[in-house]
């Protein structure tokens, strides 16, 4: 679903990715991992073209990402994002919230989306909130409004960005388990996140980036248990 290979990213003269090379499968969950700074939103940004890359290649869901292109929205149809900020529309009910981007950006008919918002609220098991506006809403809440006003796209991929960063403490557990089930239902993921039970018990790989550089890379009983790098070791002894 995305292939990245030596890609590269500047702002400016600072480097901010180097060399990545990423390949995710249909149905793969990857969590990354890193300091503050590393350039883990940057790289998933790139992902759905919300950030430009200067070298290498990214492919996603066959689409190239290019300088030039000129279909910006057909990427970002199949690719689903999650921001640490829920980024609800305030104005809007949370159903319409759902409601919009099949709407407005595939055309689909009004009923038709009622339907699929409706019944992916219920899958994260919020659908008696659907005449409420965001702000009513609890932070676990509204976020798990953002996971499903994504579904209702029906993305080939999820990227999630820190979901759970901005949350107290009580709220957190609520949005990993709607992740849980996603992944366990075979969406494809990519969370940048630092609930590493959450990655444990989920993750296929997990990847570790320190200063635009994917420094490590594993399936989670090796990364967590044998990390080979210094860095990693030191970081994990931060957050474990
Ligand atoms: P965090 O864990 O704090 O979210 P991150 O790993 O997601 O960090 P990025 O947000 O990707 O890191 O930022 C990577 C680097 O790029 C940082 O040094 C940041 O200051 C820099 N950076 C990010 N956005 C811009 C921008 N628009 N212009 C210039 N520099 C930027
Ligand atoms: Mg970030």
């Amino acid at each position: 679903i995305i292939e990245a290979k030596d890609v590269s990213k500047w702002y400016g003269t600072f480097r901010v990715l180097t060399d990545i090379n990423l390949t995710v499968g249909k149905g793969e969950r990857i969590v990354i991992c890193g300091p503050s700074g590393s350039g883990k939103s940057t790289l998933i940004r790139c992902f759905n073209r919300l950030e430009a890359h200067q070298e290498g290649e990214i492919i996603v869901n066959g689409i190239r990402l290019h300088n030039r292109m000129r279909n910006v929205a057909e990427v970002r149809k199949h690719v689903g994002m999650v921001f640490q900020q829920f980024n609800l529309f305030p104005h809007m009910t949370v159903l319409m919230n759902c409601m919009v981007g099949p709407m407005w950006i595939k055309g689909v008919p009004e009923a038709a989306a009622r339907k699929t918002a409706l019944r992916f609220l219920e899958r994260v098991r919020i659908p008696e909130q659907a005449n409420k506006y965001p702000v009513r809403l609890s932070g676990g809440q509204q976020q798990r409004v953002a996971i499903a006003r994504s579904l209702c796209m029906e993305p080939a991929v999820m990227l999630f960005d820190e979901p759970t960063s901005s949350l107290d403490p009580e709220m957190v557990a609520e949005v990993l388990e709607t992740m849980t089930s996603l992944a366990r239902d075979g969406m494809t993921m990519v969370c940048v996140t630092h609930e590493m039970g959450f990655a444990r018990a989920v993750a296929d790989r997990v990847l570790f980036m320190d200063s635009g550089r994917i420094v490590e890379e594993g399936k989670p009983q090796d990364f967590f248990t044998n990390p080979r790098h210094e860095r990693t070791k030191l970081f994990l002894s931060q957050i474990l």
